[in-house]
C-alpha cells in the first residue's frame, strides 16, 4: 500500500515580527500562501517497524534530522503505531531558500500517513503535531493561504489571494534564519501592514496586495547578501509588479498579472542567477490522488 502527497513551497506575501518572547522566540505575523512549485512525496507501507528515507537529492538528510523522519517518528510514537514506511522524497523545492521545503515535506507525510494508516486525525491535530517539528509544519499541513501567528503555529485561514504568476530566483549563497532573527533590530525596522494584506487579499485586490507585500527580515539579509538587492533590482527592471524575499531568505519573488512578463523576468535572471523558476500562485489545498 501507498499514498502519494504534493508537497508545495510557500512564500510569504507579509512577514513581520512583534517581539521577542520570554520564551525566546519570536512572536510573529505571517501572511502566507502556497506556489505551485511542490516536492513530491511517497509513502510505501514497510513490514518491519521502521521510517526509511530515500531521496536522490544530495542536500536532503536520510536520517532522523529530516523533518520527513521526525513527523513519522512523532505519529508513531504519539499514537503508538507499530507499522513500518518509507518516504520517497523527490525535492523539486530549493533546499534552505527560505520557501519552507524540509516542513513542506513534513506536513505531507504527516497528511499522508494519517491516510495511510487510517488514523482519522483532523487537520487541526496534524497542525498541533506538526507545530513540535518546526513553526512552518502547522501552516504547510493547512497547505492553503492563511495568516500565522504565535511562534507561527496559530493558523487562521484567509481566502486564495489573486490569481498571477510568480518569479522565483535564489541567489547561490545560503542563509542562516537563526543569524538573520539574531541580527534584527525591532525598534529600527519597517513593519509591514498585515491587516491590510489580509483586507486586500479577501477584496482580490491585486494592486494593493502588490503594494503592501512587506518583510521586516529583508534589510537584514540584503545587508548580508547583496545579490538578494541586485536580483530585486532586476525584476524590477524586467517588469515585476511587486518583487520581495521570501521567509529568512535569501530567494525572491516577483510577481506579475502577465505570463509573457514573467517568461520576461525569468529570461532577464539566466545566467544572472542559477536557480530561477516561473510558477502560479496558489493557495488553495491540492492532492495527489
Ligand atoms: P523555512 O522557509 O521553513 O525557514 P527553508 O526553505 O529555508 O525553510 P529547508 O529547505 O526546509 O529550508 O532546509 C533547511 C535545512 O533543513 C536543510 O539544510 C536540510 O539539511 C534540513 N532538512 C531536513 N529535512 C529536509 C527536507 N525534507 N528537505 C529539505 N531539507 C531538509
Amino acid at each position: 500500500m501507498y499514498v502519494l502527497e504534493k508537497a508545495p513551497a510557500k512564500i510569504n506575501l507579509s512577514l513581520d515580527v512583534l517581539f521577542k518572547r520570554p520564551d525566546d522566540y519570536h512572536e510573529i505575523e505571517m501572511v502566507m500562501t502556497t506556489i505551485d512549485l511542490a516536492d513530491r512525496i511517497e509513502l510505501i507501507s514497510q513490514n518491519k517497524d521502521c521510517i526509511k528515507i530515500e531521496s536522490e537529492n544530495r542536500f536532503v538528510p536520510s536520517d532522523e534530522r529530516n523533518l520527513a523522519y521526525r513527523a513519522a517518528k512523532l505519529l508513531k510514537d504519539t499514537y503508538g503505531i507499530t507499522k513500518g514506511v518509507k518516504i520517497i522524497i523527490e525535492k523539486n523545492i530549493p533546499v534552505a531558500a527560505g520557501l519552507a521545503g524540509g516542513s513542506s515535506d513534513a506536513a505531507a507525510t504527516l497528511r499522508g500517513l494519517n491516510r495511510l494508516w487510517s488514523l482519522g486525525l483532523t487537520t487541526k491535530q496534524l497542525a498541533d503535531l506538526g507545530a513540535k517539528i518546526g513553526s512552518d509544519v502547522s501552516f504547510c499541513v493547512y497547505n492553503t493561504t492563511a495568516l500565522a501567528q504565535g511562534r507561527g503555529e496559530i493558523i487562521t485561514e484567509i481566502p486564495a489571494p489573486p490569481a498571477c504568476w510568480v518569479v522565483l530566483a535564489k541567489p547561490t549563497q545560503g542563509v542562516s534564519t537563526q543569524s538573520i532573527y539574531q541580527q534584527l533590530s525591532l525598534n529600527e525596522s519597517k513593519h509591514p501592514n498585515t491587516n491590510g494584506m489580509i483586507e486586500a487579499i479577501k477584496n482580490n485586490d491585486y494592486s494593493t496586495m502588490c503594494n503592501l507585500l512587506g518583510n521586516v527580515l529583508e534589510p537584514v539579509t540584503v545587508s548580508l547578501h547583496q545579490e538578494v538587492e541586485q536580483i530585486k533590482r532586476q525584476m524590477e527592471n524586467s517588469g515585476a509588479d511587486a518583487v520581495l524575499m521570501s521567509g529568512s531568505g535569501p530567494t525572491v519573488f516577483a510577481l506579475v498579472r502577465q505570463e509573457s512578463r514573467a517568461r520576461r523576468i525569468y529570461n532577464s535572471l539566466r545566467g544572472f542567477c542559477e536557480e530561477v523558476y516561473v510558477v502560479r500562485m496558489l493557495g488553495y489545498q491540492e492532492t495527489l490522488d
